[in-house]
């Protein structure tokens, strides 16, 4: 098969373009590096089975030759990186999964787009299942991805609806391992990054808000079987083992050991930056679970001494 990604040179993206050649497929990735790193595909450049074209696809997003799939991960996805690019955050959610819908539509291939657990909002409903339609602040800051990924899971169905498109839709929670950006501010890279260097792991206000972590070996996994089921309507994929931030910022540190000294310390972020933050968040994963046949495997202790191996070697490299 041949498959494009968009957002190819991304943390996920990445991760799907390795697995997707070491499967056999052709890939073709798409990226314009606003939140990408050209260092996340340094070492698929010179695969045959790979290409890299470097494109807006709020732009442009038109590829040559026979494509069996158009996977669509492309867009800023930490809160640092939509509300740090909120207009192109919304125009990629917007112009880019149009161009990428048309160009699967052309090219008679199936699609499929990353969504997000942001959908949801603030949730009034705990766990989140697909069918909850969500909390969000349209004016809000956040709603710059919220509704830039609500925007495109609309537009996915409409193409579903009138050209009977074979489109899928992953609501992605959480999810970490290598490649995340250093210093894309999620609590992720924030907290292994702390603790690598010795220094105080800071939880934003009291520490009480909780996520679900998903490694993304595990996720990846859910997104290709995703890719292939004949499924159209939203599946979340993500763990479904909550905490609060103050208890992962503890696994954080234990998985450190031996010899990470850091302290916890509470401290007040820029106002923004948790306004509106989802106070609780967790998957219901019945849908995976009965459709695709998936779970999370990787516990949470292996994938964070995963990533912390990777973070201590690209932080001696920067
Ligand atoms: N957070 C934190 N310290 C940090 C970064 C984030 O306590 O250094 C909190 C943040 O306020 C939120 C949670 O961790 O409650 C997850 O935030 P993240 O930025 O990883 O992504 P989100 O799940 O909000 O999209």
């Amino acid at each position: 098969m041949r498959i494009l990604v968009t957002g190819g040179a991304g943390f996920i993206g990445s991760h799907v373009c390795e697995r997707l050649i070491a499967e056999g497929h052709a890939v073709a990735a798409m990226d314009n590096f606003i939140t990408g790193s050209p260092a996340n595909i340094a070492h698929l450049r010179d695969n045959p089975n790979f290409e890299f074209i470097e494109t807006d696809i709020s732009e442009r997003c038109d590829l040559d030759g026979p494509l069996d799939a158009v996977m669509n991960l492309a867009s800023p996805a930490s809160p640092v990186g939509y509300l740090d690019n909120p207009i192109a955050t919304m125009r990629v959610g917007s112009h880019g999964t149009y161009n990428a819908l048309e160009l699967a539509r052309r090219a008679g291939a199936r699609f499929l787009q990353a969504s997000t657990s942001e959908v949801y909002g603030d949730p009034l409903e705990h766990p989140q299942r697909e069918t909850y339609w969500g909390n969000v602040n349209c004016i809000g800051v956040r709603s710059v991805y919220d509704e830039a990924k609500r925007y495109a899971e609309a537009l996915t169905m409409a193409c579903w609806r009138t050209y009977g498109l074979r489109t899928r839709i992953i609501r992605i929670f959480n999810t970490y391992g290598p490649r995340m950006a250093l210093n894309d501010g999620r609590v992720v890279p924030n907290f292994v990054a702390q603790a690598v260097r010795n220094e105080p792991l800071t939880v934003y206000g009291d520490g009480s808000a909780t996520r679900a972590f998903c490694y993304v070996s595990d996720l990846v996994d859910g997104m290709l079987r995703l890719l292939w089921s004949d499924e159209h309507m939203p599946v979340n994929v993500g763990n479904p083992s909550e905490m609060t931030v103050l208890q992962f910022a503890q696994a954080v540190r234990a998985a450190g050991q031996p010899g990470c000294t850091s302290e916890i310390v509470f401290v007040q972020p820029r106002a923004e930056r948790i306004s509106d933050d989802p106070q609780r968040r967790r998957p219901d994963i019945s849908r995976a679970r009965a459709i695709l046949g998936w779970e999370p495997r990787v516990s949470l202790e292996e994938g964070l001494r995963n990533t912390i191996a990777y973070f201590r070697k690209a932080m001696s490299h920067a």
